[in-house]
Order: C-alpha cells, then structure tokens, then sequence
C-alpha cells in the first residue's frame, strides 16, 4: 500500500513523481533523526509524519530521542527561551549537566549512519561523536528564531555548531554568519494526518461536545503548549476585548511535551488570568489529541497564534489548511504563513489582536475570504511533500563540494 499516493490528489502528481525521482539518488541511504521527545511540539509532529514517508521513499530513516530526565530538560528549556532572545537565568553547571547528558547519550545512538540529522539544541553535542564515524556527514536543523539570540547561550553552542556539514533554518532571519552551507527549509503540516485531515461535522460536534465547548456562540481558539513565549495570557486580555463589545467564547487548548517542564507553572498561571469566567475553557490535552484539536480548529470562528517569539509555528498553517481565518502575531516564522489582509491578519500587541478578532468576528465574509487565501497559500508552500523535497535535496547536497547539484 501506497502513502504517497494518498497526497496525489492534494498536491498533483508532478510533485510526487519528483520526490520518487529524488529518492532514487538516495535509496538505501541510512539516516539517523534526532530529537529531544517523541511526543508534543512542532519538531515531534513532522517527524511522525516524515518517518515513513521517507522509509516509503526507499531511505534507511530511523529516529531516535535523547533521554535527559527533568533536570536536562529545565536547562534546554532556558536555553530555547535564551536563544529566542528572553533573558534567562543561566548557571555554569548547567552548561556542564548539558555536555553530560550529551556525553551519556553518544554511547546509546547509531552515530556511524550516514547522514546524522539533529534536531535543535538539545542533542548538539552529539556532534563531539563524529570523529569516531568520518564517513557521516551531520546536519543541524534548527526550529528555533535564531534572529536575536543572548550572546552566552549562543556562544557555548556555536563551537558545535560549527562541526556540522551544514545547517538548515526555517526563515532567512534566522541565518547566522558561519562557513558550512546553510539552507533555509519551511516547516510543513501534514494534510493527510488525523490533525488536517477532512472531519465530517457530525464528528467536529460530538468531539465539541465531549470537551464540553457549547456550540452557541462563535469560538475563538489558540492551540499551543502552555509556553510563556506564546502568550496564553495575551489572548485572554485580547479577549477580553473583544468582549466588550462581540459575544464569543475563548478555548485556549495544550498539551504536555516531555521537554518542556514550564508547562503546568504557565497552566496555572493562566487558570488564575481566566478566573471564573465561564465562556473561557482552558483544556490540557493528552498527548495524540489530533482528532480533538483538528475539530477545535475547524470549529472555530477565529485562530489565534499569539506568540511574542515563534520559530515557525504549526498550528498556524494547520488552521489555515482548514480555511480559518487566523490573527496571528508578526514574529518568527509566521509572516511566512500570513501575509497580512490577504491570508490572515497579522497583530504586534493585544490591542491589535482584540481588533482584529472583532474585524473577522464582525464580518464573516471577509473572513471566509482570508480563510480560502491562507488555504491555497498553504497547498502551495506548507505542506509535507514540499518539505520531503527540501530534505531530499538537502541529502543530495552533502555529496557536493560546491552550491552545484546534479540531478537526474
Ligand atoms: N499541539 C498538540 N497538542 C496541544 C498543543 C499543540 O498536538 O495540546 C500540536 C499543534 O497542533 C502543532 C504542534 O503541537 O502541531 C505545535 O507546533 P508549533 O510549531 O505550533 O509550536 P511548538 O510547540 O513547536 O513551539
């Protein structure tokens, strides 16, 4: 059976003759992916997803996951919020458990793969390893905003970075001044995964009803950890904005991710922001909630994507794949996705996010229009396949000296 075929239909049949064609330059090829979880976050969605896809493709791709424990994944942790440009508060021995728990996890990955693929900060250090391996080429992919990164952090990681073949980023901005090659690639939804694809109304109900979300009056949702950097509490005071003049319901839905340890300190600091206002419903869901939040966004009047930082941003395009309209924040990775007045509205404050609620609250039409636009801006650019290719090309690219790719 065909998984690729299923996405003919979604993305023409050109784009997946293309990837076959590329693949072909790579069959058999032994690819190690490397993350910090499994589960939760942006980095654990798309590798779900791209694993066997790539496996259908012909590579030898395995995934595997750092183990860390709490107190490793506090330090990452500061160290995302840092390298997004937040202060945070950084001990010597931390940067010391960090090279530890490297050291510790060298010993437990298949380094002599060809290609090592690394996932963020987190397993950086594995890179110490590669001289034991000469033949593996190593490449870096960073999710993060890289753009204004506190000089301490980035300083201790960048020697690392550094023994990389090449490095790839979701955003031009994000590009730092190194000698290996760098390569930008967007991130991508996956149209056809249990969060994207197509829900008859009758389930989106039902599922609204079980998380007991009345249907009477229109929802405005944000779907994201419960992360400081992205604002949970931002919404609830452009929400009560909005109120004051458009009757709505707020869902702030999220879930736990294993390397993110912040989550239940904002949960609560968020409970207390929403009170005991009864037309806002905060949800901490389990992990593999896809049917749950891909009913939650289709059942929404607005998206919101309120980040003060972003790398790029999922849960964006995953509204917009379901012709929402989307108010999301200027930062990161999401103008990519929202080109303003055309594929949603983009917001730098709260005042800005409550006005532009209540626009698309008020006038469901023009809603409807930037929900269709934002719709055919994600087939065109966000979707898995597009991101295969990228990666494809990536590969291939290890074998060449110069910015010259061959193809068949
Ligand atoms: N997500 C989820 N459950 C939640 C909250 C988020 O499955 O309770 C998913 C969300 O749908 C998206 C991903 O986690 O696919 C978050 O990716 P994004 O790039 O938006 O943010 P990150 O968490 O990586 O910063």
């Amino acid at each position: 059976m065909s998984l690729l075929a299923d996405y003919e239909a979604l993305v023409g049949s050109s784009t997946i003759a293309e990837l076959r064609a590329l693949a072909g330059r790579l069959a058999g090829k032994q690819v190690l992916m490397i993350s910090s979880t499994r589960a939760g976050g942006g980095v654990a969605e798309i590798l779900n997803r791209m694993a066997p896809l790539f496996q259908e493709l012909g590579l030898d791709v395995r995934w595997d996951v750092m183990e860390g424990g709490l107190s490793f994944f506090k330090v990452t942790k500061k160290f995302h919020n840092a390298l997004h440009g937040q202060r945070a508060a950084i001990r010597q021995e931390m940067f010391e458990l960090f090279l530890q728990v490297g050291r510790a996890n060298m010993h437990k990955m298949a380094l002599d793969r060809e290609i090592i693929f690394v996932h963020d900060p987190q397993p950086i250090t594995l890179v110490e390893a590669r001289g034991r391996h000469p033949a593996s080429r190593w490449i870096w992919r960073c999710h993060i905003d890289l753009s204004r990164p506190k000089q301490r952090v980035w300083e201790f990681l960048r020697p690392f970075i550094l023994k990389f073949d090449a490095a790839v980023y979701s955003h031009p901005a994000f590009v730092q001044q190194m000698p290996m090659r760098q390569v930008l690639v967007a991130p991508s939804i996956d149209p056809l995964s249990d969060k994207n694809r197509e829900l008859p109304m009758e389930e989106i109900r039902a599922v609204l009803a079980r998380l007991e979300i009345p249907q009477d009056l229109p929802i405005v949702t944000q779907v994201s950890r419960f992360d400081r950097l992205k604002d949970p509490i931002g919404v609830i005071e452009a929400y009560r904005k909005v109120r004051r003049t458009v009757k709505c319901r707020l869902v702030l839905a999220g879930g736990p991710a294993t390397d993110d340890p912040e989550g239940e300190a904002v949960l609560s600091e968020v409970r207390e922001a929403a009170g005991n206002d009864p037309l806002i419903r905060l949800l901490m869901l389990p992990p593999n909630s896809d049917v749950e939040i891909n009913a939650l966004q289709r059942a929404s009047a607005v998206v919101v994507q309120k980040s003060l930082r972003e790398g790029f941003g999922l849960t964006v395009s995953e509204a917009l794949w379901k012709a929402r309209p989307v108010v999301a924040s200027a930062v990161g990775g999401i103008p990519l996705q929202v080109k303003h007045r055309y594929s949603g509205l983009l917001v730098h404050s709260v005042e800005g996010a409550a006005f532009a609620i209540k626009q698309l609250l008020n006038n469901p039409s023009y809603a409807k229009h930037l929900g269709e636009n934002g719709k055919e801006h994600v087939r065109g650019h966000f979707l898995l396949t597009r991101h295969l290719a990228d990666y494809l090309l990536t590969f291939i690219s290890l074998d060449y000296t110069t910015d010259t790719i061959v193809l068949n």
